[in-house]
């Protein structure tokens, strides 16, 4: 149940916007490591150090798309 959540989180997430990124970090996941992420709040940013990835937060929505990620 709770890693069905992990997987799905991201698109439920957007369906039931608003919530503060904040509170979707713990169903966050990295798109490519499927790990922990962390949320950089001076930039922004939703960060994987595992994959040295960054992920955009657009209008309080994580884009959790690999092809838009940019490294660290
Ligand atoms: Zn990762």
């Amino acid at each position: 149940m709770r890693k069905d959540l992990k997987r799905f989180g991201a698109i439920r997430v957007v369906m039931s916007a608003p919530a503060t990124v904040e509170k979707m970090m713990d169903i966050l996941a990295c798109p490519k490591c499927k790990g922990d992420v962390k949320l950089n709040k001076k930039e922004n940013k939703i960060v994987c150090h595992s994959c040295r990835l960054k992920f955009a937060v657009e209008e309080g929505i994580p884009n959790m798309l690999l092809e838009d990620a940019k490294n660290l």
